[in-house]
């Protein structure tokens, strides 16, 4: 396959320890992202919080795109799996859809089990152009019904899906903020993490090993009585910076709750995440015990990591993920295995974390920000990969051309965080490039 990068997309590309990569902009137009939009990030970011309703202002290709977008778990109410849409028609669009969204909104207060106490309604491309004042709607709908119903102005086209991660964090925000005066307690909020098939659950199990209690949880598993708690948390560990680093610092400056980043993919970055929740909460007795935790469960992981190793060693890998976080973990996480990332990208990096994916992968590996299918299907077979760790727009580019496949997105089936997600991980990579069935289809699409 011999496909040229489009001039305005050159940019964005780069080896040499992705020196100068061009990031946080816009996309090209008619370059077909694998990028979601706007509305999908602010939805993704919220989606999660177990008992709010989501009214999806707009067509209802929207709401579909967007319904039960993440395999995040519960342990309480299960509304949020739901989708709710005015279902937007050209004659909405003529002469206006607010009335329709009131009539949506009182339909679900009427009919809805349980109640509503946390609405979130999503304004998306087409009210972004006719307009509709959906503030005043969720406004009218707070004083009528006594709840909390959220605008998040999100037309696709008003951005980047970075946009909508900041949108999503201003609903938080606006959800939180009259709580802010409470009374502090000891422990932290953990942010940014969905509880995809259960890893916050997991990563909640070690801190109370360890001995710190977890106030919130922003937003996996999470519920409305329990958000409203989020402002009395001592620190803030914010797990995907990418979509919730900006909630991070403003309740830092605004709520007085200082935070730290974390990841918890791989040993390192899991021990060193412990290690520095306990550090910074500033109790030697957490930091001995997060140590001690570490150490343990290091020594039970090793021996898996071990086994799957000469399996693995030599192999190439590409990655194609969210944010910078988290492929920084995977290149540690395929070091650690013996194998080499040669590509490299995301769709929402930020420049510091280009910075250290250079710091940590060789001068001739491609890294990319942004990319499209055709430059992934490139590169791909450019540096002959043998497996592509992304997310469900990533999985046909890689069965296509016979590659090997781990989704590390939304529709991961077992945990990937944690101790306990390294043997899950481990193994899937190497049942997925060890499968006997690639010799069977091995350069038929290239
Ligand atoms: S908000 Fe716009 S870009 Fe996003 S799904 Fe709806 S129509 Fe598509």
């Amino acid at each position: 396959m011999n496909v040229s990068i489009l001039e305005e997309r050159k940019g964005s590309i780069a080896n040499k320890r992705g020196k100068g990569v061009s990031c946080e902009r816009e996309s090209v137009s008619g370059s077909v992202s694998q990028r979601a939009c706007v509305y999908c990030g602010a939805r993704v970011v919220l989606n999660p919080i177990t008992d709010a309703y989501h009214i999806v202002h707009g067509p209802i290709g929207c709401a579909s795109y967007t319904w039960d977008i993440r395999g995040s778990l519960t342990s309480g109410e299960d509304t949020y799996r739901n989708s709710f849409s005015t279902d937007l028609r050209e004659t909405d669009i003529v002469f206006g859809g607010a009335k329709k969204l009131t009539a949506a909104i009182d339909e679900l207060m009427e009919k809805a089990d349980p109640r509503p106490k946390l609405i979130f309604v999503y304004a998306t491309c087409i009210v972004g152009v006719i307009g509709d004042d959906v503030e005043a709607v969720c406004r009218m709908t707070e004083q009528k019904y006594g709840i909390r119903c959220i605008a998040v102005k999100a037309p696709g086209f008003s951005g980047t899906k970075s946009q909508g991660y900041k949108l999503a964090c201003d609903a938080i925000m606006t959800l939180i903020a009259p709580h802010k005066n409470q009374a502090k307690q000891f422990g932290v909020n953990i942010i940014g993490d969905y509880n995809l098939s259960g890893e916050m659950w997991i990563i909640k199990g070690y801190l109370a090993q360890i001995g710190i209690p977890v106030i919130s949880t922003i937003t996996g598993d999470s519920s409305y009585g329990k958000l409203i708690q989020a402002p009395s948390a001592t620190l803030n560990i914010v797990q995907c910076a990418g979509s919730s680093v900006y909630l991070a610092e403003r309740m830092q400056e605004e709520m007085d709750v200082p935070y730290i980043k974390v990841s918890f993919f791989g040993i390192e970055d899991t021990t060193s995440s412990l290690l520095r929740i306990a550090d910074a909460l500033g109790v030697p007795e957490l930091s001995q015990s997060a140590r001690a935790f570490a150490k343990k469960k290091t020594a039970e992981v090793l021996p898996i990591i071990e086994k799957y190793k000469p399996y693995l060693k030599g192999k190439k890998a590409a990655i194609f993920v969210g944010g910078g976080f988290k492929a920084i973990s995977l290149i540690r996480q395929f070091n650690e295995l013996g194998m080499k990332t040669v590509v490299v990208g995301t769709q929402t990096g930020k420049k510091d974390e280009y910075e250290i994916i250079g710091s940590i992968v060789d001068e001739d590996t491609i890294v990319l920000d942004d990319a499209n299918p055709a430059e992934l299907e490139r590169f791909m077979i450019e540096k002959q990969a043998d497996i592509l760790v992304g997310g469900v727009k990533e999985r046909p580019l890689a069965y296509k051309l016979g590659v090997a496949f781990c989704d590390h997105n939304h529709e991961r089936k077992h945990p990937l965080a944690g101790f306990a997600g390294i043997e899950n991980f481990v193994r899937e990579v190497h049942l997925s490039i060890n499968s006997p069935v690639w010799q069977y289809v091995k350069g038929g699409a290239a």
